[in-house]
């Protein structure tokens, strides 16, 4: 039987950090297993709040790639690629956004949101395409026929608005998209380095394209437990943020040790977090090298690329000469 599809995208608009792994990525690549998978880098999502600024999402695009097949996605069984390298997004965006009332894009929560917090940074977001990206959504997902996208509680909103402008699609010009559904999947959260969601905006994040030294400092410098002043004053393990992260990468049995040692102040916190920063280079050692090694290889990275775009442009072409003909666009005598 043929697998379900499953899509799904980063965008451009900054580098991957730990949260984003833990969050997205590591799923991804066990999905691998069940699905047939369609993973992009958005570059055109990010232009929505870097337009002055389009250098940086080329390096961001270049990053993410690397993060990608260093973590596994595996070209091998899935379309790794570039949404601006294949084309039929922007021509279906353009069809849906015909159809897609403006007080249904006005209504998304965080349109407003993060209207507002990207103000503060002296942004102009007040594009068309920024109001207009859960269309380019919709595109992103509908041109593939994808039966599932991953997504957390956070990104139902904007998968509802999908699946009502396929409905409204269907309505329209009769049965011709896939209505997706989400992929609820539990994933592990990793807070930043100062106990807050870990963000590019708040300086608190540990990224995969981070070298040696860099994560040495950001880890060396964790915000850990208040209370703890001295280094025998005993420590609350439940409220420290190097311990969370202890939490995803102590071997069996450790974690215990350094609850223990934390509680009765006999592990110091100095101790601690070098002890989390090699265990942190264990679980990433793999990761990190395939990276390095890809890094030196950009000729097979843009191999891997073209194929993935190759991949995906069929079967995107296949949507669209449905979606022409439901919309009756071009004529031929
Ligand atoms: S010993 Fe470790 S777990 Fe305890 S407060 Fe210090 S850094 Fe956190």
């Amino acid at each position: 039987m043929a697998k379900q599809r499953v899509l799904s995208g980063m965008q451009a608009s900054g580098l991957l950090h730990l949260g984003n792994y833990h969050g997205a990525l590591e799923n991804w690549v066990r999905l691998q297993d069940d699905y047939e998978c369609f993973f992009f880098v958005a570059d055109w999502h990010a232009l929505t709040t870097l337009f002055q600024d389009p250098g940086k999402i080329r390096e961001h695009t270049r990053e993410i790639v690397l993060d990608f097949l260093a973590c596994g996605l595996d070209p091998e069984r899935s379309a790794i690629f570039v949404q601006s390298e294949v084309l039929q997004h922007a021509e279906l965006f353009t069809l849906l956004s015909m159809l897609t009332p403006v007080p249904w894009l006005e209504r998304v929560p965080t349109y407003k949101d993060k209207q507002r917090d990207l103000a503060t940074s002296g942004k102009d977001l007040s594009s068309f395409g920024f109001l207009g990206y859960p269309v380019l959504q919709a595109a992103d997902i509908s041109i593939y026929d994808a039966n599932f996208v991953p997504v957390g509680e956070d990104q139902l909103p904007h998968l509802e608005l999908t699946r009502e402008i396929v409905r409204r699609f269907n309505f329209l010009y009769g049965d011709c998209l896939v209505e997706p559904k989400a992929l609820l999947t539990r994933h592990k959260v990793l807070p930043g380095l100062d106990g807050r969601k870990m963000s590019k905006s708040y300086g608190n994040a540990v990224y995969l394209s981070d070298d040696d030294a860099a994560v040495r400092q950001k880890l060396m410098n964790a915000v850990t437990d208040p209370q703890r002043q001295r280094r025998k004053d005993p420590g609350r393990p439940e409220v420290c943020n190097v311990f969370a992260y202890h939490r995803l990468y102590a071997p069996a049995g450790r974690l215990s040790q350094i609850d223990d040692g934390c509680r009765r102040a006999e592990l110091g916190c100095v101790d601690c977090k070098k002890e989390l920063v090699e265990t942190f280079f264990r679980a990433f050692g793999d990761i990190r090298a395939r990276r390095r090694a890809l890094a030196g290889d950009p000729g097979r990275v843009r191999q891997i690329l073209d194929a993935g775009a190759a991949r995906a442009r069929e079967v995107a072409e296949r949507t669209m000469i449905r979606v022409r003909e439901a919309m009756k666009m071009g004529w031929r005598p």
